[in-house]
């Protein structure tokens, strides 16, 4: 199944926040996640907004800004306006409609005063700013945002209100032009006005568009499901000037097939298919797993499992799904799997692990408990499966004297002595996307951030739900 999903490129802007009430460290990432989750973004984060030129922000669609720090060098500021100004996008939320950029230093007693030289279009890019002795917010509550503005790109088919646990900003000064979208009550009784105060708003500046909301004050107030969609959607909006119907358009998951049984794993094992982005079944043996056809119900195949024969029906209803272009993934003693059985590890895997000495060739090797160092194969580093894998310092099982053939791309390698080079390949199928992965023995691998990446990506990839 291949879907043609043009991603939205989203740059983070972050590296500064008002600590100790707001810190980037932790929302940042959060947010990319979660935006990331939703299949509609690729997003990359910059934590240096000093360096921001006109180069820098070549080739993105909207700019997230995360970043309340000193004011930025005037270069960096205009390469941002013009930026917006061109015809792109600019969201920000909470903590960003006081400081530095609106010309407010923070005093010893925390409070803000008005004494410095503004940002003068950063009041245009938010949309609002802050009278010093206006900022704040009433406690910190659950409370319900409404859609006012529901026939907006960004809130058109949602419901009319959602909950938010957040600190609900009041008494900003919205500036002229500026499409209210969503309110919410601030509730007197909580320190607050009395009054209708607005979450969410856009605008338009020169050719662009800027959008904002005031939610949005920690990983708690984030997490709401409510605050993700509309930022989601203010992204988009903000990026491409309209949302699409069901925005913002979660991709199905990935279906994948897991398939063990023929050897012991750690059940650390499981925690590999944690992701929203795959749903899984499981079955424990080649019968239960190919028992009948596959098509139409699987995109991918996870094989963890160790089985030396495979039944005629079952071969051919793997052929067939391998053949229509399934996806194929196969870790660590998987590659000892059908070993009377050519086609699956010379086309499909393009590994294997030799049991017994056979004629020439001498039995495969493992090793337990060997530190191995696991990084991109010369040529590879760019290729999908390894995004955001770092190199792998592991204790795994090593395994050497293997068979490889020639028609494997190699993604990941090892100079280890009792391990053979190739770690990570590509197989030689040329309709089927299979990768093979040597490593999770231990269940320290498996539950390494790094190794869980890969294989993920080593599924969304073979699946063919990866962009390139
Ligand atoms: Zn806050
Ligand atoms: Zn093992």
């Amino acid at each position: 199944m291949l879907l043609a999903t043009v991603l939205i490129r989203v740059l983070l802007v972050t590296g500064q926040t008002d600590l100790p009430y707001h810190d980037w460290r932790e929302s940042a990432p959060f947010l990319r996640a979660e935006l990331g989750r939703t299949g509609r973004f690729d997003i990359r984060a910059i934590e240096e907004p000093r360096a921001l030129n006109r180069a820098a922000l070549a080739g993105y669609d909207v700019i997230l800004w995360h970043y309340n720090g000193p004011r930025l060098p005037r270069e960096a500021e205009q390469a941002v306006e013009e930026f917006v100004a061109s015809g792109r996008g600019f969201v920000s939320f909470h903590g960003v409609t006081y400081g530095a950029a609106h010309g407010q230093t923070r005093r010893p007693d925390m409070r803000w005063e008005q004494n410095a030289e503004p940002w003068p279009a950063f009041r245009q890019l938010v949309g609002a700013s802050w009278k010093v002795e206006n900022i704040g917010h009433s406690l910190r509550h659950p409370f319900p945002v409404k859609y006012v503005e529901r026939e907006h790109p960004a809130a058109r088919g949602l419901p009319e209100t959602f909950l938010a646990n957040d600190e609900l900003y009041h008494k900003l000064d919205l500036e002229p032009g500026v499409t209210v979208i969503a309110r919410a009550w601030s509730d007197p009784a909580l320190q607050g006005t009395g009054k209708d105060e607005p979450m969410a708003w856009t605008a338009s500046f020169g050719q662009g568009r800027i959008a904002h909301t005031p939610l949005g004050h920690d990983l708690s107030a984030m997490a709401q499901p409510g605050f993700l969609t509309l930022l989601a959607r203010l992204l988009e909006w903000a990026a491409t000037g309209d949302v699409s119907p069901d925005a913002p358009p979660k991709l199905a998951p990935v279906r994948a097939l897991v398939v063990t049984g023929g050897h012991s794993f750690p059940s650390a094992f499981f925690s590999l298919f944690d992701d929203p982005r795959i749903a899984w079944d499981h079955a424990g043996s080649p019968a239960e797993a190919f028992g009948r056809k596959l098509a139409g119900r699987y995109d991918v195949v996870v094989f963890h499992d160790m089985w030396e024969s495979i039944g005629e029906k079952e071969q051919a209803n793997l052929k067939e799904f391998v053949e229509n272009g399934g996806g194929v993934v196969s870790t660590h003693h998987a590659i000892v799997n059908y070993t009377s059985w050519p086609w699956w590890y010379e086309e499909v895997i393009g590994g294997k692990f030799f049991t017994q000495d056979t004629g020439e060739r001498k039995k495969s090797l493992w090793k337990d408990h060997v530190d191995m160092v696991v990084t991109a194969a010369k040529g590879a580093e760019r290729h999908p499966v390894l995004r955001g894998v770092p190199p792998l310092a592991l204790r795994d099982e090593a395994y050497r004297n293997m068979w490889h053939s020639p028609r494997i791309q190699v993604l990941m390698e090892t100079h280890h002595p009792d391990n053979d080079r190739p770690v990570v390949y590509t197989g030689p199928h040329p309709k089927a996307r299979s990768v093979y992965i040597q490593l999770g023995h231990e269940a320290e691998t498996l539950r390494y951030p790094g190794f869980q990446t890969l294989v993920r990506n080593a599924i969304l990839w073979t699946a063919r739900r990866m962009p390139e």
